[in-house]
């Protein structure tokens, strides 16, 4: 990790938190890191604006997505630019409690937060640790308020959202931790420095969780608006010929490879065609690979990660991941191909969270990309990936 001198010595010393900072946010158009890209600036205004009393900031650093390693590898390696952020939160939206909500499976990162908080002299309020258990909707912000409240990481019906009704039944600002840091820079450097940070539109930059047929997996940050392709060059391009790729984790989707290296990475451009970048994951599938087998993998873990509370979920994604299993290993049921077009499409905003969506998501994407590995597996009963039977199907080459 980055000791407290040498960060201060590289960046500067943290400016004062307050209302001049949720406009400069604001004016920066800094949005969320976590997947849902919402505008930082407008969450903190209306946490800080709503407030009864004091409020309370989760800095979520649960990263259950099991292809992103961005979140763990910051609070490691820059622990002092996260608690920058997080105090920077805390003294503008008035919270007088700071949860560090890390991953029970981040312990170094954990023990950098910790080492670091030991460094600082600044604290504006309480700071305490919650672990995050390591499941995929832990880090969900609704999931997240029930931990820290009763210790159940299930997500829970909304409304109420945390910003009105959250910790404690306080109003409550979940934000990721790589927001946090961006929070950090944007407050010591300004929006415009930000907004140059970027290319064609977007600004500033962005980390990156880049896996499968690549030399090493690679965390990399990038200038928001420049492309996938980019990215994949400046870890040292694919190692082997790309079939598609996963793109935004398992609550995203899959891209033909050719469609991939001139999209931007930028969640708002991207969410405009279709696609996702959620917390910043790109995954590449070797063409040798059979993406139907991927995909069943994927959506037999998804269904096994529900949290077992609303019925479309928890039957639904089981049903859909079985049919899936069926035509992965090419013995399939006569009707599953149109079922799970059917069932998925059915099974979006059936959950009180957004597991369910971001699980149909993925299948439908799957059925469009692999359409002809689809139709060879549950008509001809064939794979045309011999040689990459279910169990053996792996994201690198
Ligand atoms: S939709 Fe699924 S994951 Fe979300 S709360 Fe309901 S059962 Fe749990």
């Amino acid at each position: 990790m980055e000791p407290g001198p040498a960060h201060v010595a590289r960046l500067g010393p943290v400016p004062r938190g307050g209302a001049g900072l949720i406009e400069v946010l604001e004016r920066s158009d800094l949005r969320g890191r976590g997947g849902a890209s919402f505008p930082v600036g407008t969450k903190w205004r209306t946490v800080a604006g709503r407030r009864a009393g004091s409020a309370v900031l989760l800095v979520n650093g649960a990263e259950g997505e099991p292809l992103s390693y961005k979140d763990r590898l910051l609070m490691q390696c820059r622990p002092h630019l996260v608690i920058d952020g997080a105090f920077l939160a805390a003294t503008s939206v008035g919270a007088d409690d700071i949860v560090l909500f890390v991953g029970e499976e981040h312990r170094p990162a954990r023990a950098s937060l910790e080492r670091a908080l030991a460094e600082r002299v600044d604290h504006p309020c309480r700071v305490r640790f919650v672990t995050a258990p390591a499941r995929y909707v832990a880090g969900e912000e609704s999931a997240a308020v029930h931990c820290v409240n009763d210790g159940v990481a299930l997500p829970t019906s909304i409304p109420p959202r945390p910003f009105e009704k959250g910790v404690g039944g306080r109003p409550t600002l979940v934000q990721n931790v790589e927001t946090l840091a961006h929070v950090a820079l944007v407050a010591r450097f300004g929006d415009r420095w930000y907004q140059e940070g970027g290319r064609d539109g977007a600004g500033g930059t962005a980390l990156l969780s880049i896996s499968g047929a690549v030399r090493q997996g690679s965390v990399l940050e990038v200038a928001q608006g420049s492309t996938i392709g980019e990215a994949v060059e400046a870890v040292g391009g694919a190692t082997a010929a790309v079939g598609a790729v996963l793109l935004g984790g398992y609550f995203g989707g899959w891209v033909r490879a050719g469609e991939t290296w001139s999209l931007p990475v930028d969640g708002m451009r991207l969410r405009a065609h279709g696609r996702a970048l959620g917390c910043g994951t790109v995954a590449l599938l070797p063409a040798h690979r059979c993406g139907v087998a991927m995909t069943a993998l994927i959506a037999s873990y998804l269904a096994d990660q529900s949290a077992r509370q609303c019925g479309p979920c928890v039957f639904g994604l089981r049903a859909i991941a079985d049919a899936l299993s069926r035509v992965a290993v090419c013995t399939p049921d006569a009707h599953d191909l149109t079922r799970l077009r059917t069932w998925s499409s059915e099974l979006r905003g059936r959950g009180a969270c957004r597991h369910p969506d971001g699980a149909a998501g993925l299948v439908l994407s799957a059925l469009d990309v692999f359409d002809t590995e689809f139709l060879s597996h549950a008509v001809q009963r064939r794979c045309s990936s011999p040689g990459t039977p279910l169990e053996a199907a792996q994201w690198t080459s």
